[in-house]
């Protein structure tokens, strides 16, 4: 997969990023690898500790090739919250050119555990919010005549697995959500979708059934890192105006 590197992302060809999520895992890579590639990132999640540590291990990188990460609290379940942080990168910046709708929860547990506060959640943030983001983003990106949402999804938007009723149930909700706003938007609005399948990251410590935390770490020995999705993104962000990626599936060889 060809992606950019800093020494080739030219000044007009580099964007004012926010990606959500971006306190660890692929949100912490892809911010980290745009921002290295001469990218603004505006780089948003709860912990903000976590995000001050990611802006200081890459602004060497990052003043390297012209670009830069500038932290800011977000709660994507809060819809303001997200306006917020979309005025945030437009304060700093003057626009934002691209959204990374990247948070995510996956406490995963049969239905029969009726874990309801667990099922709320993943709706409130893998659904309610990427919908956050939509809201706050498209209004922007239209006024700006341009604008690309890439948002990541996963294997589970594509395929059923037992303690994954909800989850995927979310992912296939973003998948559609997204391929939707594809359909609707004006050809100046880019739309994407990145389906990772095991990636190693936190995710899997929002498990709280012990049954499905057992089975997840079988599941999950085969992980590939967090920089091939922040690959998958860079690539999409990179095509030329013209050119919409449309979708990428990323899974390790050995996921079946
Ligand atoms: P991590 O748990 O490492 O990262 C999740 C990120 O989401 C964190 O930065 C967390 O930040 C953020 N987040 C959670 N809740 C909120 C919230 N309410 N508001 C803002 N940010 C929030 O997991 P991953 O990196 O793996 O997950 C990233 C995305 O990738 C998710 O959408 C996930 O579903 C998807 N994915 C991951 C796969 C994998 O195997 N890792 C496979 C397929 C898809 P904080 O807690 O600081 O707010």
């Amino acid at each position: 997969m060809t992606t950019q590197h800093p020494e080739n992302t030219k000044p007009a060809d580099r964007k004012v990023v926010l990606v959500t999520g971006a306190s660890s895992g692929i949100g912490a890579a892809v911010a980290a690898r745009l921002a290295a590639e001469g990218h603004q990132v505006v780089a948003g999640a709860r912990r903000t500790g976590h995000l001050r540590a990611l802006a200081e291990s890459t602004a060497e990188a990052a003043a390297r090739s012209g670009g830069g990460l500038q932290p800011v609290r977000l709660d994507v379940t809060d819809r303001a919250d997200v306006a917020a942080s979309v005025q945030a990168a437009r304060d700093l910046h003057g626009r934002v050119d691209v959204l990374v709708a990247n948070a995510g929860v996956m406490p995963l547990s049969r239905l029969d555990s009726l874990l309801v506060d667990e099922w709320d959640r993943m709706i409130d943030v893998n659904v309610r919010g990427l919908l956050h983001g939509i809201a706050a983003a498209l209004p922007v990106f239209a006024a700006q005549g341009s604008g690309h949402f890439v948002t990541v999804a996963s294997i589970g938007a594509h395929q059923v697995v037992p303690t994954g009723a909800v989850y995927c149930g979310t992912k296939y909700a973003a998948w559609a959500i997204t391929e939707g706003l594809r359909q609707e938007c004006d050809p100046s609005i880019r739309v994407t979708t990145i389906s990772p399948g095991v990636v190693d990251s936190e995710l899997a410590d929002t498990i709280t059934d012990p049954g499905a935390a057992e089975a997840m770490r079988a599941y999950r020995a085969h992980a590939i890192g967090p920089d091939t999705i922040a690959g998958a993104v860079s690539y999409a962000l990179a095509q030329p105006a013209d050119v919409d990626v449309n979708e990428i599936v990323v899974r390790p060889v050995r996921q079946r």
